[in-house]
């Protein structure tokens, strides 16, 4: 049987789903055995591979390096899976929706909140480009499955990447994962 190629990467998110992922345990060696992991933060590869096949996104977009590379993603992968809430409903990445624009969430952040050394960063190009709201990501690129959790359980994950691993389609059923 062919090996899955699987990607793993977070975009404006804590990391917490990726600490999910890794909770898996010795199911990681089952998956190792069946998949290889060909981008992720987890390894050191630089730039997004192509075929994919399938690639777990977690975080919202929230700056134009989230979108350029949530696009080149969805351009290389067979199926993307919405990894946690902050992918599937912008959760909290998106509490900064709440400010009118992405000056009023700098200014916000580095000058009224600030303790010491108050003001915007000057350095051309030392802070990505937010983009003005938060999104999740299907609100950007077509997603297939979602994931949700803040972060999902370590079951949960394991139960989406069996039934792709089997080539059958993981679907949603009440607060968890059932077998299609
Ligand atoms: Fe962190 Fe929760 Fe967002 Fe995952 S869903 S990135 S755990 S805040």
């Amino acid at each position: 049987m062919a090996r899955l190629r699987l990607a793993t990467t977070w975009l404006g998110g804590c990391s917490g789903c990726h600490m999910s992922f890794l909770d898996l345990d010795e199911w990681l060696l089952e998956l190792a055995a069946r998949a290889d992991l060909v981008y992720s933060p987890v390894i050191d590869v630089k730039v997004f591979p192509q075929d994919v096949d399938v690639t777990l996104i977690e975080g919202a977009i929230a700056n134009e390096d989230h979108e350029h590379h949530v696009r080149l993603i969805r351009a290389r992968s067979r199926v993307i899976v919405s990894f946690g809430d902050c992918a599937v409903t912008g959760n909290v990445t998106a509490c900064r929706n709440s400010l009118a624009s992405k000056e009023e969430v700098l200014r916000r952040s580095y000058v009224e909140l600030a303790t010491i050394n108050a003001g915007l960063p000057a350095e051309p190009g030392i802070l990505p480009a937010l983009v003005d709201r938060v999104r999740p990501v299907h609100q950007v690129v077509p997603v297939e499955f979602y994931l949700p959790g803040c972060p999902p359980p370590a079951e949960r994950i394991r139960a989406v990447l069996e039934a792709l691993l089997d080539g059958r389609q993981p679907h949603l059923e009440g607060q968890d994962i059932k077998f299609g």
